[in-house]
């Protein structure tokens, strides 16, 4: 686990925040949280809400900006946003400005609240009661608006009720677990393959005529099905 990770696990009650509870940040539009940046981790709807902002195709957005690895806790293919330069700039902001500013990635949009599943209350379906919000000094801008969490993931239309965010978190949970386990048992070429299909079946293949949401269910119970097959 890296050290800020560590740092919210072990403060996590204290940064908790509700949904309608009131917080004080502005953004002053610095542009310094879009360098220096290795960390920018985009789930696969961020990246078909880019590529229909873009008029692209997922597989290009993923050639142009980004490039993904496999996870060393949970070894599961991750997509992030690959840095340009010295500096590690994002290669989506344009004259210190995000250019995809209403598509923007949820790390980013949801900042500085962020929003997280506790483990500990792992069960077989999980709900909306699971998700939990958390609020720090984000050391940048100032505090001269109040906002609720309501309403700033409103502002990116992301629902308190994300359906998605759940289902994302619940496949992660199941194909991680499959993963490690069949690591220590199959050849690394079956691995690649497995973790390659996971990739291109999650974060690329998509008809973006169509709704995003119901490629992505169908896509996670073929996944599912298809990875329990694996030695785990
Ligand atoms: S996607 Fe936009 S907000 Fe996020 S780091 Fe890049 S430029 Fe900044
Ligand atoms: S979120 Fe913070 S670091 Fe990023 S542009 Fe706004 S004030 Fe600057």
């Amino acid at each position: 686990m890296d050290s800020r990770l560590q740092e919210i696990a072990e403060n996590l009650d204290k940064m908790k925040i509700g949904v309608d509870e009131p917080f004080r940040f502005h953004c002053d539009q610095c542009g310094k949280c879009c360098i220096n940046r290795e960390d920018i981790l985009l789930n696969p709807r961020d990246v078909y809400n880019m590529a229909k902002e873009l008029g692209q195709e997922p597989k290009d957005i993923f050639a142009l900006y980004c490039e993904y690895y496999i996870g060393s806790d949970s070894r599961f293919p991750l997509v992030r946003i690959k840095p340009r330069g010295s500096i590690k700039r994002c290669p989506l902001m344009k004259d210190r400005k995000c250019s995809i500013h209403k598509a923007k990635p949820t790390v980013c949009a949801l900042f500085p609240i962020g929003r997280c599943i506790s483990f500990e209350q792992k069960k077989e379906k999980l709900t909306t009661e699971d998700i939990t919000y958390i609020f720090t000094n984000p050391g940048c801008g100032d505090t001269s608006e109040s906002h609720t969490v309501r309403e700033w993931l409103g502002e990116f239309g992301i629902p308190i009720e994300d359906i998605y965010f759940l289902l994302w978190n619940d496949i992660l949970m199941k194909l991680s677990a499959i993963f490690r386990q069949a690591e220590k048992k199959v050849s690394p070429s079956l691995m690649d393959k497995a973790w390659d299909l996971t990739f291109i079946k999650l974060y690329l293949d998509y008809d973006m005529t169509q709704d995003f949401l119901p490629q992505f269910e169908q896509s996670s119970r073929e996944l599912v099905e298809l990875m329990q097959n694996l030695p785990h």
